[in-house]
């Protein structure tokens, strides 16, 4: 039937163009490393930023105390607060609590979305029980993990350089966030002392650091995508500021905004970035995290909709709503285990109000989800061979039992067991087995919360 082989020649194109054979995959991570020598070298020397994090001694099991931490990463934030038993007695006691953002300040103003944090913050204070209570006379300290892209100034301050993942509040960008939310918490009335700032992958660097003294890079997978590692001080040309005691510093890369002319871009990702809030930046990230990857695959099944009648005579007016089909409910159809796709049935039908699908139809939905699913994975697992070669952790070395891990976090690297399965696969293929057999990949389960605590820990006032 001419439509229907006008659909899959559709599929056939668009899984061509996202091929991500391991030659290719080899390029993008010397690209990657390329890059990160580049942007190490002189502030605005590449598209990775390569942000210096003012972090040069990851947690020792030492820390000890009470500390809050605030996470604000995508959607949702979480408020903290933790007891440090110091001298590796590690964590007594955590709590947190989850606030989703109401969207409307997410592209509203400063205030509006700092107020909003400072209340919650304030109101989870106000519920502290008997054990968290701190001396008399000693100022509640704050850890605050914020995932996006800040040129910091010190370990507790940092200028907003851009918002990301559907963020876009102009008056906020250029100004001091820990200055923000000191504010905010002032007209609160919340007593609280921010002591470090941090991005969420040097949050889970650090938290993961704190159980496993292997970790040395970070990698997150949520809303967004990023990375951090421990460079070399010396390594930092563009480093003027006080020498690093420890002879290490974190780098927050911002790997989101990596771009190469060996990344696989179809006409989908042009047209996704052209549409969205920040065109032209993040075009990493728009291939490979979960705020983008169900939006890839309603752009595909739009176009087969219009030109191949795949749903029929009409295009289903859902299918036109940008970001209709998340991420997590495309990762609920690929994961759909039922011979005849009940799963991709009923999503179609609550989603898209699209009944009456063939099953080859959903089959053609789950080969979709695979084909974006993969490409990004892929292109994550190329990302951490970059950072390995920088490191020069991609190689054996003989005699020598080096062991590398990476700490992983993020929703999507959680949930989407299909991803993560392909993500630790092709770092095999990559790596070689000899090779792969000293690089861990470890889930930091919501590092970036407790490791904004740790920093607070060791930047307090009261050390
Ligand atoms: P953030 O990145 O905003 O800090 P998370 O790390 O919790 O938050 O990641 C949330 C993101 O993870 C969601 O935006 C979504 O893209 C992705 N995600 C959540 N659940 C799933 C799932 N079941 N399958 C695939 N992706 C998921
Ligand atoms: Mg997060």
């Amino acid at each position: 039937e001419g439509k229907w082989g006008k659909a899959v020649g559709i599929v056939k194109e668009f899984e061509e163009k996202c091929g991500t054979p391991a030659a290719k995959l080899k390029l993008v991570a010397d690209a990657m490393t390329v890059e990160m020598h580049a942007g190490l070298a002189s502030e605005g020397g590449s598209k990775l930023k390569m942000i210096i994090s003012y972090v040069d001694n990851l947690p020792t099991g030492d820390e000890e105390g009470i500390f809050y931490a605030l996470d604000l990463g995508g959607t949702n934030f979480r408020v903290l607060r933790v007891q440090l038993g110091g001298k590796d007695a590690g964590i007594v006691k955590q709590e947190f609590e989850e606030v989703s953002i109401p969207p409307n300040l997410m592209t509203g103003t400063s205030d509006g979305l700092f107020d909003y944090i400072a209340a919650e913050l304030a109101k989870y204070v106000s519920q502290e029980g008997q054990e968290f209570q701190l001396p008399p006379g000693t100022q509640r300290e704050l850890g605050f993990t914020f995932s996006f892209p800040v040129m910091q100034t010190s370990i507790n301050s940092g200028t907003l350089v851009r918002w990301t993942k559907g963020f876009d509040i102009d008056d906020a960008v250029g100004r001091d966030v820990v200055a923000e939310l000191t504010k905010a918490m002032k007209r609160q009335g919340l007593d609280m002392n921010v002591s470090a700032l941090v991005n969420d992958t040097v949050g889970t660097l650090a938290g993961g650091r704190y159980s496993n003294k292997d970790v040395i890079a970070s990698v997150i997978l949520g809303t967004g995508t990023n990375a951090a590692y421990v460079e070399r001080a010396q390594a930092i040309p563009k480093w003027h500021g006080v020498p690093s005691k420890s002879g290490e510093m974190v780098i927050n890369m911002e790997w989101g905004n990596f771009r190469s002319s060996h990344l696989p871009l179809t006409e989908y990702d042009h047209a996704l970035d052209a549409d969205s809030l920040n065109p032209g930046e993040q075009i990493f990230e728009k291939m490979i995290s979960g705020m983008y990857l169900g939006e890839i695959i309603r752009r595909v099944l739009c176009r087969m909709a219009e030109e191949a009648a795949f749903f029929g005579d009409t295009v289903p007016p859902k299918l036109k709503v940008p970001f209709v089909l998340r991420t997590p409910e495309m990762s609920a159809m690929h994961h759909d285990q039922s011979s005849d796709l009940k799963v991709v049935e009923n999503k179609l039908k609550d989603i898209l109000e699209i009944s009456n699908t063939s099953l080859r139809m959903r089959r053609t939905i789950v080969e979709l989800c695979n084909i974006v699913a993969t490409r990004g994975a892929r292109l994550a697992a190329a990302g951490i061979l970059g950072i390995l070669k920088k490191m020069g952790r991609d190689i054996a070395r003989d005699g020598e039992k080096q062991k590398t891990v990476v700490a992983l976090d993020g929703g999507l690297y959680e949930h989407y067991a299909e991803y993560s399965k392909c993500l630790a696969n092709t770092l095999e293929e990559l790596l070689g087995e000899e090779v792969y057999k000293t690089i861990f990949v470890e889930h930091a389960n919501d590092g970036s919360g407790i490791g904004a605590a740790l920093l607070a820990a060791s930047h307090s006032l009261y050390r």
